[in-house]
Order: structure tokens, then sequence, then C-alpha cells
């Protein structure tokens, strides 16, 4: 790895436009982790070659971490795709957000996002280009909604699901959260010119998807999309995310040479080292996102395949709305509070409950007192929520 040069920081805002017609508001995000230069450079060259009499809607380029980019590293002092939680998002709200470097740039951010995303209760898009230090094929990350399968989907590179309840604070998730369309594109290794030409392609083929652009209007679409297949290759279409290996300073993790993305493991394998010894992998599956780099706070994750049909069971049950007889099953009730989230008596539920949850989309997990929490996002029909 090359030593970061110190840049001058690009400016937030790196392409803007209205289309001559209506279409969506579409927002592109690039180097959230400043080092990833890969989804800049294709953004850029996706803006540079649209024609902008054949744009629908707006279209926005921004920079995630204009200070960590300018000094190629990932992040400063914290990582700013971590940054977007509820509690920051409200310290936002208030005026109250902090003094470091990437509080300044949460700050802008939330700023322009809440400009731009619509007010009137219909969905932006957000795409979010990101590379990784592993490198392996392409992927695509997004919470199990229909509106984000019609994208994530179209771009036929694999898509990981379930990654929102492994990590917390991602960008992704907090427009998901209100409703929004949000995508994340993991082009591969940063700095290879192949990441770039990918993380162009996925563009091209989100914006016809998304509605910015006609298909016709994309000259190379065809084979942006053959590229992409290309880099999938026989991989799953559709996996769910397993387990996330998760870091503390203190432990020296150090990843073992070789791996990188959608490698399969069994478990058993030793990945990794840290203080304790050898880290294994707790089960069989595809290794995803192996850390080569000294900031992060994920060591490596592990996903595996969601076979089609389930997801078109999945599809179904929910358009029947089945998930209202859910709360006929043992030691299963519905939050009086929150609607979207179901709790279940781990004394009693029966094993295949989470299954069943997971089926109908309520994915996130957590603890609450002796129950199980689980909530799933706003189904689609819900107006989107402006960010303020
Ligand atoms: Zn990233």
């Amino acid at each position: 790895m090359s030593e970061p040069v110190q840049e001058r920081p690009r400016e937030r805002i790196v392409f803007e436009a209205e289309g001559a017609s209506d279409g969506p508001v579409v927002l592109v995000c690039a180097a959230l982790h400043g080092n990833e230069v890969d989804g800049l450079l294709a953004a850029e060259a996706v803006a540079d070659a649209i024609d902008p009499r054949q744009l629908r809607g707006r279209l926005v380029v921004f920079v995630g971490n204009r200070g960590a980019h300018a000094g190629g590293q990932r992040y400063l002092e914290r990582d700013l795709n971590r940054a977007f939680t509820e509690t920051r998002g409200e310290l936002w709200r208030r005026g109250e957000l902090g003094r470091e470097a990437e509080d300044g740039e949460q700050r802008e951010i939330l700023e322009l996002l809440a400009q731009r995303v619509p007010s009137d209760g219909t969905r932006a898009v957000l795409l979010d280009l990101h590379s990784t230090s592993g490198g392996g094929p392409p992927f695509a990350v997004f919470g199990d909604t229909r509106a984000n399968r019609r994208i994530g989907l179209a771009l036929g590179i694999p898509a990981i699901l379930g990654l929102e309840e492994a990590i917390d604070g991602t960008l992704l998730e907090f427009l998901a959260r209100r409703g929004h369309v949000a995508v994340c594109v993991e082009g591969g290794k940063i700095g290879e010119p192949q990441t770039r030409e990918l993380l162009e392609d996925a563009l091209w083929v989100a914006l016809v998807e998304a509605g910015s652009l006609r298909a016709s209007a994309v000259s190379g679409l065809s084979a942006a999309r053959a590229r992409l297949r290309a880099a999938a290759g026989e991989l799953p279409r559709v996996l769910e995310i397993r387990h996330r290996h998760a870091l503390r300073a203190e432990q020296a993790f150090r990843m073992r040479p070789g791996w990188k993305g959608f490698d399969r493991v069994a478990r058993g394998t030793a990945l990794a080292d840290d203080a304790a010894g050898a880290v294994r992998s707790p089960e069989d599956g595809f290794l995803l996102m192996p850390l080569y780099q000294a900031r992060g706070d994920d060591g490596f994750f592990l996903a595996r395949e969601v076979r089609s049909i389930w997801l078109r069971v999945s599809t179904a049950l929910r358009a029947l709305r089945i998930d209202r007889l859910v709360p006929l099953l043992p030691g299963v009730t519905r939050d009086a509070e929150e609607p979207e989230t179901l709790l279940a008596d781990p004394r009693i539920a029966r094993w295949w409950t989470v299954e069943i949850f997971h089926l109908l989309g309520y994915r996130r997990q957590r603890a609450r007192h002796a129950l199980l929490a689980f909530s799933r996002r706003r189904p689609g029909h819900l107006p989107a929520l402006p960010l303020r």
C-alpha cells in the first residue's frame, strides 16, 4: 500500500443536474470511505457522459468523506459509514453534532440530503459506491424491500441481505429507514481499473432502473450488463449475512494472507490471527470483506446463499399480508408501540419462528429484556419521510 498523499479536499458536490422532464431524485455517494476512490472516478465518468437533455429528474453526485479522501485514508477520526445512527441524527437536528473531523462531514451530508430528499412522500434513491481492501467480485448490499430489490437485483451481481442487522450507522440504513430506496455497490479491490469500470457499469444500470435515464439513452447498456454478469460468474444471486467478526483495537487482528471476497470457507478454517490465537470460521459459507487495512471495525463477514424459491415465497407471503397472522404463533406478540416490530419469547417460541420472521422481512434482531425484538423496514406503500 502506498503512503497516503495529502491533497486539497474536493468539493462536496462534484455533479448536479436537473433533467428536462420529471423523474426521481437520485443521489450518488462516493468515497464515504475516503480511500475508496474508485466510486468517485466511476461517478465522474458517468456524469461527464450524461446528456442533460436525456436526464429525468435530478442527479446529484457527492463526495462522502472529503477530508479522508484528500488524505487517502478510510477515515480520519471515526468511520463515517458507521456514524449515521439515530442518536447522531437527533444530535444533528438539534445542531449538536461535535467537532471531530467526521462530525463536519456528516453535518454537511445531512444538510445536503435534507435539501434534496423530497418532502412530499416520494422516494429518493441513494446509490452508495464502495470498494474493498480484500478484493473479489462485485456485489450489492441493500435492505430487503421490494423497491430496493428492483434496483439491487437488476445489477446482475450477488445481492447481500441482512448487513443492516450486523452493523449500525450506515448512510444506507439511515435513508432506508425513512422509506427511501438505498443500494450500496461494492465494486472490487481498491485501485484496480476493473473496480472503477464495474462501478461505472453498475451506475448506468441503476440509473436506468431508477428511471433517471431511458435504456435507449445509454449506448453501452447491454455491454455494461454483460460485464457485471460475467464478473459475478457462477456465484449465488442472493446471500444473507450470517456472521460479522467485530474488532476491538487491542485484539491485534491480522487477516491471514490470500483471502478475498466470496472465497468459500469451511467451519473451523483459520482465517486470521489475533492476540488470542487463530480466528476460525464459525460456520461454512462465503467469506465477505476480509479486512486488509489498518482501519476498520469489521474483520470479515460470512454469508450463505438464499435460494431464489425462498425469495419468491417471501414476496408472495408479504403480498398476502401473512404477517398479520404471525402474532398467532406461540410466544410471539406485536410491539404495541412499534407496529413494525415483533417480540418473541425464546422460552416459548418455536425454533422455526426466526425463519418465518426472516421470510416476512423482519430481519433486525435485538434483545429486549427477556424477549427478542425483530423489526422490519417500513413497508413500501407508506410515503417516504424527509430527513429533518
Ligand atoms: Zn467502503
